[in-house]
């Protein structure tokens, strides 16, 4: 079932509460990396374009301490945000209240307002983590603020939350409106079809430290891709299932068995490395050389070895659908970074496909190499787009009315 999106409101003179993702990296009140704010501009402009009040809900960090209040207040993302928007912002240094009652009642078509970062209310109150736990009185007193709910914030829709799941159930309670963002949208239609209908050849490419983090992938996506090629410190518990020696590199015990059954399973549509990068320490300097199904005891394996980036380039040849999550070896030292970054290059020069990228060590080697225009979609949440992949609900987008 299609769901609301912002466009089929009517937000005009509104009062429009809208979650958006404004966890931005942020230290000593300055703002290191704005994406975030970015991103969530055109369905804020969408808002004020069509005489809506955009009232702004969002988390920043985690407060466990009054001390963690003084470092994660919105108010400098209010700022910023009205730098972008070239109009005025109001903040309201609080999310509960007569004041921020008051700021409401005042607002024109147009205006645009934050509140306090949510998640001020996850300590100093009865209840524990009001944000965080889900308290329903908070998600029934924030959608008392509003006449229609936007759910825009996908970083945070694998979680049950009071700003978007406890809003969004108070608000259907009421008969009011709650629609997916123009993010969100975008997350659904380039992860759903992914996962639900892709044009083949669809390939997924799957890397990172751990298999125990992508097995829900793997299992959900045997079936439906392909090929999975597989890289980084994941594929090392799969050669040691293979029964290949592979030193001191990373490797989970209690996944072999597992690993065995999914290669039982997938036969060759898991594509494995066949050489990799080794060093005898975990170190940006160490010398390196190319191991081909040699790996001595004391060597870890750091990074793909050329033939597997040309195995892995030969195999994404013709696909039409390709999902990258994770990087190929340890790409934040440049000596092994040469595996990920091939891998991004030539996925930004398939000529016809749908290519998704998602997960903040792929993200930032695409970045690094300036190639996000040539992609289709690089998802803006690494929990929330793996949990999609697995295939699994997420409460978030869930809680959107159906059209
Ligand atoms: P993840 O968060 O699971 O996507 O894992 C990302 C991390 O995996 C990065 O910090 C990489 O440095 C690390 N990684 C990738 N390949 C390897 C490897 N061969 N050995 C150790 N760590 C790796």
């Amino acid at each position: 079932m299609a769901k609301l999106t912002i466009s089929d409101l009517d937000v005009k003179g509104k009062k429009v509460l809208v979650r958006v993702d404004f966890n931005v990296p942020i230290q000593n009140g300055v703002i290191n990396d704005d994406n975030r704010i970015v991103a969530a501009l055109p369905t804020i402009k969408y808002i004020i374009e069509h005489g809506g009040k955009a009232i702004l809900l969002s988390h920043l960090g985690r407060i466990k301490s009054e001390e963690d209040k003084k470092e994660l207040s919105l108010r400098p993302v209010a700022e910023r945000l009205s730098e972008l928007l070239k109009q005025d912002v109001a903040f309201v240094p609080v999310n509960e209240g007569q004041e921020l009652e008051d700021a409401i009642a005042k607002m024109q078509a147009g205006d645009v307002l934050v509140m306090e970062n949510t998640r001020f209310q996850d300590i100093d109150n009865d209840f524990g983590k009001r944000e965080s736990g889900n308290d329903p009185k908070l998600g029934e007193y924030w959608a008392s603020l509003g006449d229609m709910f936007v759910n825009d914030a996908f970083g945070t829709a694998h979680r049950s939350h009071a700003s978007n799941v406890g809003i969004a159930t108070a608000m259907e309670a009421e008969g009011k409106p709650v629609a997916a963002g123009f993010l969100i949208e975008k997350e659904i239609k380039f992860l759903g079809n992914a996962v639900d209908n892709p044009e083949h050849p669809f390939i997924t490419i799957l890397g990172g430290a751990k298999v125990s983090d992508k097995i829900g992938v793997i299992t959900n996506l045997i079936p439906k891709s392909d090929h999975i090629l597989i890289g980084g410190g994941m594929a090392y518990t799969f050669m040691a299932a293979m029964g290949q020696n592979i030193g001191t590199s990373l490797f989970e015990a209690d996944k072999v068995d597992l690993a065995k059954k999914l290669l039982d399973e997938a036969g060759d549509k898991l594509v494995l490395p066949v050489d990799t990068v080794v060093t005898k320490k975990f170190d940006k300097d160490a010398p390196a050389r190319v191991a081909s199904g040699d790996i001595q005891d004391d060597e870890m394996g750091m990074d793909i070895g050329p033939k597997t980036i040309e195995l892995f380039k030969n195999t994404l040849k013709g696909a039409k659908t390709v999902v990258w999550n994770g990087p190929m070896g340890v790409f934040e030292m440049p000596r092994f970074a040469k595996g990920t970054l091939e891998i991004g290059r030539s996925l930004a020069a398939l000529p016809d496909a749908i290519t998704i990228v998602g997960g903040g060590d792929s993200t930032s080697a695409v970045k690094q190499l300036g190639i996000a225009p040539k992609l289709s979609h690089i998802s803006t949440g690494g929990g929330a787009s793996l949990r999609y992949l697995e295939g699994k609900p997420l409460p978030g987008i869930e809680c959107i009315s159906d059209k």
